[in-house]
């Protein structure tokens, strides 16, 4: 409910005058009624809570708690208003506004309104590709990086932190080999992720990967496997205790990913709808 009304007052004061101060002689119910209904948002809430009911259902069957597995919603495409209104969804269901971007433009551009708007909780992750000359902006404007996918990259970013500080960091791994996909060879996968814990200013939370991109649901099933088998032997070298997280599972196969322990899911079309 707080959150609700936050996000109400937000969105009342992003709007144009002329319809705000008739609406300030109704009730702030009718306000919040108003804003609810709006049929460009309302979508937003029903989505979001219906994955999360999925989640439910699928962790039970598993015998997982849900609270382990963390919504985290791509924004990719979307406007930074629609990103709004997923992070206030998450807020009212108990949750924390896990936000992932694919670009570092894109982040910049939606981070005014995320950042300094309603949202108690917003977490900003990165779960694209990063370019080495972004690297300045992505440090300011991400707080994790999931799609950490070789040393390079990681001492790169080393270099530019506080190294009394650590950002969360995930490794992308590609269990499906697909070229068109980036992420560390499987078989490199652990000895990176040795080098990295290493490196100053960096904390190695989990492993990160996207499914196969097939219809073959033993096949994706075992990408998902594949990567929980390399955080299996990671976290039993000391210094990747922490790397627990298994980032995996999207829109069209988050219900194998939970199968095979996946502890953050990260939904875009499902809740937004499909990309035009
Ligand atoms: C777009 C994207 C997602 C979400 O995919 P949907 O199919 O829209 O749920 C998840 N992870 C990555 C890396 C993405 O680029």
């Amino acid at each position: 409910m707080v959150f609700r009304s936050a996000g109400t007052l937000y969105f009342i004061f992003s709007m144009p005058y002329h319809i705000t101060l008739p609406c300030f002689f109704h009730s702030f119910f009718f306000l919040l009624i108003l804003v609810n209904m709006t049929p460009n948002f309302a979508h937003i809430y029903q989505n979001v809570s219906e994955v999360l009911d999925k989640i439910q259902a699928c962790a039970e069957m598993n015998h997982r708690h849900a609270a382990e597995i963390e919504l985290e919603i791509a924004i990719k495409t979307r406007s930074a208003t629609e990103a709004l209104h997923a992070g206030l969804a998450l807020e009212a269901s108990g949750r924390r506004a896990l936000l992932a971007h694919n670009r570092v433009q894109e982040a910049q551009a939606t981070t005014p309104i995320l950042r300094d708007g309603p949202l108690s909780s917003f977490h900003s992750v990165l779960i694209g590709n990063l370019q080495r000359n972004k690297i300045n902006a992505a440090v300011r404007v991400f707080d994790e990086i999931e799609s950490v996918d070789s040393l390079a990259l990681a001492r790169a970013l080393s270099q530019r932190l506080d190294p009394t500080e650590q950002l969360p960091i995930m490794l992308q791994v590609n269990t499906s080999r697909e070229l068109s996909k980036s992420g560390l060879v499987p078989e490199v996968a652990l000895e990176t992720a040795l080098e990295i814990a290493d490196l100053p200013g960096l904390l190695v939370t989990g492993f990160m990967t996207i499914g196969a991109h097939t219809t073959d649901q033993a096949l994706i099933g075992k990408s998902f496997a594949n990567l929980r088998a390399i955080r299996d032997e990671a976290i039993k070298h000391p210094s990747l205790k922490k790397a627990i997280n298994l980032s995996m599972g999207m829109s069209s196969d988050f219900e194998l990913a939970i199968a095979e322990g996946s502890t953050r899911i990260r939904i875009g079309n499902a809740v937004f709808g499909p990309r035009l």
